[in-house]
């Protein structure tokens, strides 16, 4: 099987990571906090209160997520694109109100549930070829402990809590949206707290992770680390294990 998980908090660097590792393998990219933000998402669009289990869980079941590659239309810095019944969501899944929302929906059992039996389907079907692409890279918090626990190759990133807030502010910067480090950084901890808390499939390396601390390290330093990982643990056959070129828009993304 060849399938890579990239497990770790928030802003630790996993879907840029990820993304690139994807292109350079030819392997399908899946971030699948995105699923937990677009339902945070519709949940807080039809006003149901968080906290409700039953309603919640209802979303989960009756929201079409849809993830695709960018139209060429779309240069604007999205690496895949994110539609909830149709509606284009993908910037509207990142706003500071999902951020501050989605571990709560996230520790919702019948969401995780719901979500969980998605992924792991979607994993092992791009793990096995069967996709059309070599292989999948996966990122998430429970992916190599609980979605894929079978994936020869395991990434737990982590970079201390003041550094990942410093680089999500950026991030919205970049998006022109205003930024707060303090509001940033006490809403992370408190994210990172529920992740790590929760009683089922809770935030944590799986015991045969490999552990990378990115604080300090490039994202292609870090890309490089896993690719080399790669060579040793999948069977990368057609795959480009040593492609130096430059990225390009589009390549990897989750099509299901
Ligand atoms: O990775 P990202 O920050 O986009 O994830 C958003 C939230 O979704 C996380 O804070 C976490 O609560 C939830 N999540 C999860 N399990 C995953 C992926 C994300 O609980 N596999």
């Amino acid at each position: 099987m060849n399938a890579i998980t990239i497990d770790g908090p928030a802003a630790s660097g996993k879907s840029s990571v990820g993304f690139e590792v994807a292109r350079r393998l030819d392997f399908l990219f899946f971030d699948t906090g995105i699923l937990y933000r677009a339902v945070t998402w519709a949940v807080l669009q039809q006003g149901i209160d968080v906290a409700d289990i039953e309603a919640v869980g209802q979303v989960a079941e009756r929201t079409r997520i849809d993830i695709t590659a960018p139209e060429s239309q779309q240069r604007d810095g999205r690496q895949v694109t994110v539609t909830v019944d149709d509606k284009d969501v993908t910037w509207a899944v990142r706003t500071p109100r999902v951020d501050q929302n989605v571990s709560t929906v996230a520790a919702n059992r019948l969401v995780r549930q719901t979500l969980g039996v998605q992924q792991r389907r979607i994993g092992l079907r791009h793990g096995s070829g069967a996709g059309g692409k070599a292989g999948v890279v996966m990122m998430g918090r429970d992916i190599g402990t609980v979605i894929l626990p079978e994936a020869p190759l395991k990434i737990y990133l982590d970079a201390p809590v003041d550094e990942r807030a410093r680089r999500r502010g950026q991030e919205l910067a970049a998006r022109g949206r205003e930024t707060d480090i303090a509001r940033i950084l006490e809403d992370m901890r408190r994210r990172d707290e529920v992740d790590s808390g929760r009683a089922i499939a809770p935030l944590r390396p799986a015991d045969d992770a490999h552990l990378i601390q990115t604080f300090g390290l490039s994202i292609p330093q870090v890309v490089e680390k896993i690719v080399l990982l790669a060579q040793t643990h999948l069977e990368l056959g057609q795959a480009r294990p040593l492609d130096l070129t430059a990225p390009q828009e589009g390549t990897g993304a989750l099509q299901e």
